[in-house]
């Protein structure tokens, strides 16, 4: 199991890396294309530091309050920041600009929100659009034939920087049973390339946690979401 106890945070991010320097092999990816973001909800800054030292370049947050505080004391540190929680409107002002990359961008209303504080920043915001593959009632994130309909609006924001999609595939028991999901989300950035205008792109594909990243990279992932099997189990 990824979830293990035993290991320091320093080893097991070794780990991480090494079964995506494999995976990456054996899909015939450059490594260099896959990018590990750890889920570092509920990690403290200590802990993220010492991922840090081991060589981590990239943590996803869920919640703002939680990742401010974090992102000033490890200020300084080789990390760069990604938002990766469900993310409501009015906290909207203080993502923009502190975080790289967006990567739940679940509806066009939040797209137009994004767009314009980036606007009254003055700068151009990356963002991801989370697609919900496994059409669940209870799950962010667009429907994919949705998506086709407004992709042609959301590119027309620009201020946003739009660079692929995310998702997060239904609860299942084996890494195995996720793979038509990821397979399904890099088909559908398949086909919206072809219809994305101006600078935005559906290069990136950010799929895959601890339990089926291998997975998600042998469907084309680009950035897998990874917090268990580096920090352990979360106390929350
Ligand atoms: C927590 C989280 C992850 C990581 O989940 P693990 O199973 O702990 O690897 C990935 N993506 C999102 C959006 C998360 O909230």
């Amino acid at each position: 199991m990824n979830a293990r106890a035993d290991g320091s945070i320093g080893d097991r991010l070794r780990l991480v890396l090494d079964r995506i320097d494999r995976a990456a092999e054996t899909s015939g990816r450059g490594r260099e294309s896959i990018r590990l973001v750890a889920a570092t909800k509920s990690v403290s800054a200590e802990r993220i530091r010492e991922a840090i030292a081991a060589g981590l370049r990239f943590a996803g947050e869920n919640r703002l309050q939680e990742a401010l505080p974090k992102i000033e004391v490890l200020r300084g540190e080789p990390i760069r920041w990604h938002f990766i929680g469900q993310l409501q409107r009015r906290k909207v002002r203080d993502v923009v600009g502190a975080f790289d990359v967006i990567h739940s961008v679940d509806s066009l209303e939040l797209a137009s929100e994004i767009n314009r504080r980036a606007g009254e920043a003055g700068l151009r915001q990356a963002v991801l659009l989370e697609v919900n593959v496994g059409g669940e009632t209870t799950k962010a994130g667009f429907q994919p034939d949705r998506l086709e309909e407004i992709l042609p609006r959301i590119c027309g924001l620009q201020h946003l920087d739009i660079r692929g999609l995310m998702t997060i595939p239904p609860p299942v028991g084996d890494a195995e049973q996720a793979r038509p999901y990821f397979r399904r989300l890099r088909e559908l950035a398949g086909r919206l390339s072809h219809q994305v205008v101006s600078a935005a792109s559906m290069d990136e594909l950010s799929m895959g946690m601890s339990n089926d990243y291998t997975v998600a990279i042998e469907e084309g992932a680009t950035m897998v979401r990874v917090g268990t099997a580096i920090f352990g189990m979360r106390h929350e």
